[in-house]
C-alpha cells in the first residue's frame, strides 16, 4: 500500500481505484453470496498488503458473525460470535467508529478467540460497514508487525466498507451461508399507524428517492471541489428563496424545519468536512454521504432528542444536496422502472405525489410523518392503497428494491423480511384475496338485513377515478363526494370550465346513481397551495369549510354554477360541510337560489331538482335541529369532525386521535339524537365518516336507526357482509337500554352480541 506525504494529495489512489473496480467485477460476476464476500476479503487483504482481512456481519441480536476471512482459519467462518460489544470488533461496531490499534493482542478490550488463530497478529484496522446510520457489520484487516495503519489505510477502508454496506442491502452479496441470518440482521419491523387497511407485499420504492451513489474515486479533486461548492451555493440558494417567498407553504413548522436547513447549509464544517473528503480523493458524491455517515453515526450516540430531530434535518439536506450535484432536484420515478409490486417509502407527500404514480404498480405506501386524516392517507384510503403512516425511521432503514410487506391492519411495516416472515403473510394475503372473492360475490345483492331492512350503503369520493369502484363495489350511489380533493391536487385553482367537467364526468360515470356534492371543505389541515390562509393557532376550530366558502363567495358561486351546470337535467345534491348555524343554510341556499335563477334567465338548462344538505360536524348544531331539518333536504353526519369536537380531541394528533372510543355511551346518545330529529321531520339521514366502515361500528350505527351509510370502497364488502346477517330488531331490542346501563364502553359488549347472534363483523 503506497503511503502519502503530508502534502501530497493522492497517493493512495490506485490502492482504492483498484479495490473499487474488484469490487465492481467480483459483483458482475456469476457468483454466490458466500463466494463473493470471499472473493471480496481475499481483494482487500492483497491490496491492502494486510496478512488478514475479515467481514463480520451483525445478526438480529446483535452479535457479530465471521462472515468471510482471509488469513484467518476458514473453520472459523459461521463459527465464531462475539457478543455485543465483544472485542475490538465489537467496540467498532458499537461506536459505529473506525478503530486503529498497532498492538491488539495487549489492549485490555481484546478478545481471544483460539479458533481463529489470530493472536500472531498484532497490528489491527476495523471500520463499521455502515448504511444509513445502522451498523450492518465490520470490516477488518491485521498484520503481524506492529503499526499504526495511516490516515489513508482508514480512508480506503471505510470507503470499501460503504460500498459494502450498498451491495450488502441490495441483496447481491446475501444468500451466503448463513443468508437467513444476514437477512434477518439487517431486517426491521416498524410499528406505524394504520392509514388505509389492507395488506401488500411487494418492494420499496422510495419517493424523493436518494440518488445512489456509485462512483466513488475522482480523477480530479479540484474539478469535484469546485462541484460541490456549485451544488452548496446552489442548494443554499434555493433554501433562502423558499424562505423568502414567505408564502402560506412556508408558515409554521415547514418554516422551521427550512430554516433547520438553512442553518445546517451554511455551516462550514460540514462543508469543510466534505472538502476534506473530496481532497482524500472522493467524488464530490461519495463526499456527501461519507460526512452524513460520519455525523449521523455521531449523532446517533447522542441520548438527547434534540439530535436525533436535527439527524433528519440533515439527512433530508444531504439529500438534497446529491440532488443538486445529479442534476435534478427530484428525479422522477419513470414507470417502466417502477416494480409490478411497488411499495412507496417516503418521508411525507402530498396526494398530488402519490397520484403521480401508476396505480396498477402500487401496491402499499409507508410515510414517515402522516397521520391518518392527512390527505394522503384520504388518497390511498380512496384508491384502496394498504398504506401505514408515522412509521418512524423508515426511510432510513429501507433501501430501493428492498423486500418490503406493509401490515396496515396492525401498521406493521416488515423490511428486508426473513422467508419465515413471508412465508407468513404470503399466507395471509391468500385468505384475504379468498374473502374478497367472496365479497365480490355479494357485489349485487342488495344490502338487507335478515329481517327485511334495506341498508343504503354509498361511497365516499372524491376524485374522478375512484367513481370506477361505484361498479366494482356494488354501492348505491355516493354518499360523499369530497370536491376540495380535486383542488388540493391541482396546482393550480380549477376554473368553471374544468370543475364543470369534472364533475360532469363524474355524474356520467355514476350512471344514474345519486352522487352527493360536498362544496369545498378547505382550511384548517386541509390547505390549498394556491390559496392564501392566514396562520391560525387552532385550524380546526379556525376559518374552514362553510365559514370560508361564505366569506369568499366568488369561490363558492363558481362551484356552485358549475355544479349545477354539470348536473342539468338531473337532481343535484348538494351538501354544505361544517355547519354551525342555521344561517349558515340561509345564506349558502341564497347563493344557489341566485345562480339557477341566473342560469334560468340565460336559457341554459338547469337540473330538475337542487336538494340541499347539512353535514352535522359541529355539536352546536345538535342542540337547533328541530330548527335545521326544515331548512334542508337531508342530512349527513360528518361523524370525523363531530366526534373530534365532541370528545375536543384533535384527529389529526396521534397522541389523542384514537383516544376516545366512538362506541361509548355520549357519542352513540348525540347520534341518537339526530336520528329521531330527522324521524321527526322526516329528512333522509345518511352518516359518512370513517366509523361507517367498519362493521362493528356499522352495526352499532344501523342499531341506533342509520338505515344510509357511506364509506371508503374497500369496506363495503365487509359492512354489507355483516348487514345481510344481522337481525335489527333484536340490534334494537339490546342496543338502547346497553346504552343507557351505565356500563360505559359498548365495544366488547357489541362484539358478544354480534358472536352470539352470528353476525359477520
Ligand atoms: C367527517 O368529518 O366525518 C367527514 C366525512 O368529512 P371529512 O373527513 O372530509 O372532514
Ligand atoms: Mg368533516
Amino acid at each position: 500500500m503506497q503511503k502519502k506525504g503530508a502534502d501530497k494529495i493522492l497517493p493512495s489512489e490506485p490502492a482504492l481505484r483498484i479495490i473499487m473496480r474488484r469490487l465492481r467485477e467480483i459483483m458482475a460476476e456469476p457468483s454466490d453470496g458466500q463466494s463473493r464476500l470471499d472473493k471480496i476479503v481475499r481483494q482487500i487483504a492483497g491490496l491492502m498488503v494486510a496478512e488478514v482481512c475479515s467481514i463480520y456481519l451483525k445478526r438480529q441480536d446483535g452479535s457479530l458473525e465471521l462472515f468471510a476471512t482471509e488469513g484467518l482459519n476458514p473453520a472459523a467462518v459461521h463459527n465464531t460470535l462475539l457478543k455485543r460489544g465483544e472485542g475490538l470488533v465489537g467496540r467498532c461496531a458499537e461506536l459505529a467508529v473506525p478503530i486503529n490499534e498497532p498492538d491488539a493482542q495487549n489492549h485490555p478490550a481484546f478478545a481471544y478467540r483460539p479458533e481463529t488463530g489470530e493472536e500472531i497478529y498484532h497490528s489491527f484496522l476495523a471500520v463499521p460497514v455502515l448504511r444509513g446510520g445502522d451498523v450492518l457489520g465490520v470490516l477488518t484487516v491485521q498484520n503481524r508487525t506492529q503499526k499504526e495503519y495511516s490516515d489513508e489505510d482508514v480512508e480506503v477502508m471505510q470507503t470499501t466498507a460503504m460500498v459494502l454496506a450498498e451491495h450488502l442491502v441490495s441483496g447481491s452479496v446475501a444468500g451466503v451461508n448463513s443468508g437467513a441470518e444476514l437477512s434477518r440482521a439487517v431486517g426491521h419491523v416498524i410499528r406505524g399507524q394504520p392509514l388505509s387497511d389492507g395488506l401488500a407485499l411487494g418492494h420499496a420504492v422510495l419517493h424523493d428517492m436518494r440518488v445512489v451513489v456509485t462512483e466513488f474515486k475522482a480523477e480530479d479533486p479540484e474539478a469535484e471541489a469546485s462541484r460541490l461548492e456549485t451544488a452548496v451555493e446552489e442548494l443554499k440558494a434555493s433554501i433562502d428563496e423558499m424562505l423568502e417567498q414567505g408564502d402560506l407553504n412556508m408558515a409554521g413548522e415547514h418554516r422551521e424545519v427550512f430554516e433547520a436547513y438553512r442553518m445546517f447549509a451554511h455551516d462550514r464544517g460540514w462543508l469543510r468536512r466534505m472538502k476534506e473528503a473530496i481532497r482524500r480523493g472522493m467524488t464530490a458524491e461519495a463526499a456527501v454521504e461519507r460526512v452524513q455517515n460520519d455525523t449521523r453515526s455521531r449523532m446517533l450516540r447522542q441520548a438527547d432528542a434534540y439530535w436525533h430531530e436535527r439527524l433528519k434535518d440533515l439527512d433530508a439536506l444531504s439529500d438534497r444536496l446529491l440532488r443538486v450535484l445529479s442534476g435534478g432536484m427530484r428525479a422522477p420515478v419513470a414507470v417502466a422502472d417502477l416494480p409490478h409490486d411497488t411499495v412507496l417509502v417516503a418521508r411525507s407527500m402530498g396526494p398530488a405525489d402519490l397520484l403521480d404514480y401508476d396505480r396498477t404498480r402500487l401496491r402499499g405506501l409507508v410515510l414517515e410523518d402522516s397521520g391518518g386524516q392527512s390527505h394522503v392517507a384520504i388518497v390511498a384510503r380512496a384508491l384502496g392503497i394498504p398504506a401505514v403512516g408515522n412509521a418512524r425511521g423508515v426511510v432510513d432503514r429501507v433501501d430501493q428494491g428492498n423486500p418490503i410487506i406493509v401490515d396496515a391492519g396492525s401498521g406493521e411495516v416488515h423490511i428486508r423480511p426473513s422467508s419465515g416472515v413471508i412465508a407468513a403473510y404470503g399466507e395471509k394475503a391468500r385468505f384475504q384475496a379468498r374473502r374478497h372473492r367472496k365479497y365480490r360475490t355479494l357485489r349485487d345483492k342488495p344490502a338487507v338485513t335478515k329481517d327485511g331492512q334495506r341498508i343504503e350503503l354509498h361511497l365516499n369520493a372524491g376524485l374522478e377515478v375512484d367513481v370506477s369502484q361505484l361498479k366494482d363495489s356494488g354501492a348505491d350511489g355516493i354518499g360523499l363526494f369530497r370536491t376540495e380533493l380535486q383542488f388540493m391536487v391541482s396546482a393550480t385553482l380549477p376554473r368553471l370550465e374544468r370543475q364543470t367537467q369534472i364533475y360532469r364526468t363524474v355524474v356520467d360515470r355514476a350512471a344514474g346513481k345519486p352522487v352527493v356534492f360536498r362544496t369545498l371543505d378547505v382550511g384548517g389541515d386541509k390547505a390549498l397551495p394556491y390559496l392564501r390562509q392566514p396562520e391560525e393557532e387552532n385550524p380546526a376550530l379556525g376559518w374552514r369549510a362553510i365559514r370560508l366558502s361564505l366569506d369568499r363567495p366568488g369561490l363558492l358561486r363558481t362551484q356552485v354554477r358549475a355544479l349545477l351546470r354539470a348536473t342539468a337535467g338531473q337532481e343535484l345534491r348538494l351538501l354544505l360541510p361544517m355547519v354551525t348555524t342555521v344561517g349558515e343554510v340561509d345564506m349558502s341556499r341564497a347563493v344557489v337560489e341566485r345562480e339557477l335563477t341566473l342560469m334560468r334567465r340565460r336559457g341554459s338548462p338547469d337540473p330538475t331538482k337542487v336538494l340541499l344538505g347539512a353535514m352535522i360536524e359541529v355539536p352546536a348544531l345538535l342542540y337547533d335541529l328541530d330548527a335545521l331539518c326544515p331548512r334542508v333536504d337531508f342530512l349527513s353526519v360528518g361523524s370525523n369532525d363531530l366526534l373530534q369536537y365532541l370528545f375536543a380531541a384533535d384527529r389529526n394528533n396521534n397522541r389523542v386521535a384514537g383516544r376516545y372510543d366512538p362506541l361509548s355511551p355520549a357519542p352513540l346518545r348525540a347520534l341518537t339524537v339526530i336520528v329521531d330529529a330527522a324521524r321527526r321531520h322526516n329528512r333522509p339521514l345518511s352518516l359518512c365518516g370513517e366509523m361507517a366502515g367498519h362493521p362493528l361500528e356499522a352495526m352499532a350505527l344501523i342499531g341506533l336507526g342509520y338505515r344510509s351509510i357511506s364509506m371508503a370502497p374497500a369496506s363495503v364488502g365487509p359492512v354489507k357482509s355483516m348487514v345481510l346477517s344481522l337481525d335489527v330488531a333484536a340490534l334494537e331490542r339490546w342496543l338502547q337500554p346497553a346504552i343507557q346501563s351505565g356500563e360505559g364502553n359498548l365495544r366488547a359488549r357489541l362484539k358478544r352480541f354480534a358472536e352470539e347472534q352470528a353476525v359477520e363483523i
